[in-house]
């Protein structure tokens, strides 16, 4: 039996940063952890643990019989199918709260702010333990992703303290630099299929029985995909037949304009011009100021339900 730390499904930088910064923070405190996820991962990730040299951690798809530490989402459709098999031992999470329960008390951080690696940290501090170079570039990548660099409403005075903090430990005082390259290196779509793009950073809800899928593409500059819009559309109209979906979301989010062109393919689209109180024109309607799924567009969604 291990014990192993992972995010959820579709592992953003969060999910595989979280992963590694618990994993070494658990070690220290002298239990043995190892850092897993759940996919592969993105470009973004990729240039994080290039940066930083670090090590992907093992892909980990069944948990039955392990001790989990979860990180990034408490909702069980993002984890193993075998998630309810595992001892979950703690959470380190910025979500609404989901389904997942447990039979055992376990240790739960979930706070509103902008990433779990800003969680993190406070448990770092918490405990007295130094955070390594390597790991402090790498949380505060994570946190730079999160929050947009600053610019997502999910970002708070917590978020800019720590990547300030992480900054000094790891010598780079340039990070807005760091983070454009890294936002850069994820807004590579040449060569991407409609598919790879449609669940690049997917993740499916359940909705009071209906299940909803909502994707996100932060970009630098998301006219790229202008000539790509109609085939988008046809991906996620296919996606939806296939894994039964009442709705299919694309947000195409511009990190530079500040705000999201949505595309939707749904049984009923007026549970979206309800929910934001606009007409979508041509499947799809420009979302000013949106930049935040979990803060944005869940919590209004999710009533329409
Ligand atoms: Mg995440
Ligand atoms: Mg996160
Ligand atoms: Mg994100």
């Amino acid at each position: 039996m291990a014990t192993y730390a992972f995010g959820h499904k579709i592992p953003d930088s969060d999910s595989i940063v979280g992963a590694i910064s618990i994993a070494y923070l658990k070690n220290q405190l002298g239990e043995e952890v190892i850092p897993a996820r759940q996919g592969d991962i993105s470009a973004e990730t990729q240039f994080i643990l290039d940066k930083f040299d670090a090590k992907l951690p093992e892909l980990v798809t069944s948990v039955a019989g392990h001790n989990v530490y979860i990180v990034d989402s408490t909702d069980k459709i993002h984890f193993q199918d075998d998630i309810d098999e595992a001892t979950i031992l703690g959470i380190f999470d910025h979500h609404k709260l989901g389904d997942l329960t447990t039979s055992t008390p376990l240790e739960m951080w979930v706070r509103p702010i902008g990433c779990s690696n800003t969680v993190i940290k406070e448990v770092y501090d918490y405990h007295g333990v130094d955070i390594p170079k390597d790991i402090a570039g790498m949380m505060m990548c994570a946190i730079l992703s999160d929050t947009v660099i600053f610019k997502s409403p999910t970002c708070t005075k917590v978020d800019t303290k720590a990547v300030k903090e992480l900054s000094t430990i790891c010598g780079i005082s340039d990070y807005k630099k760091l983070a454009m390259d890294m936002f850069i290196a994820k807004s590579q779509v040449n060569g991407a299929s409609a598919r790879e793009l449609n669940k690049r950073d997917y993740k499916a809800f359940d909705m009071n029985g209906s299940k909803v899928g909502i994707n996100q593409l932060e970009m630098v500059d998301i006219s790229v995909l202008d000539a790509r819009k109609a085939e988008l559309l046809a991906d996620m109209k296919a996606m939806k037949e296939e894994e039964g979906l009442h709705t299919v979301i694309t947000l195409l989010t511009d990190i530079m304009l500040e705000g999201s062109q949505l595309l939707m393919v749904s049984d009923d689209e007026s549970k979206i011009e309800t929910a934001f109180d606009v007409k979508l024109e041509n499947s799809q309607v420009w979302l000013k100021g949106v930049l935040s799924r979990k803060k944005q567009i869940i919590p209004f969604l999710q009533p329409q339900f």
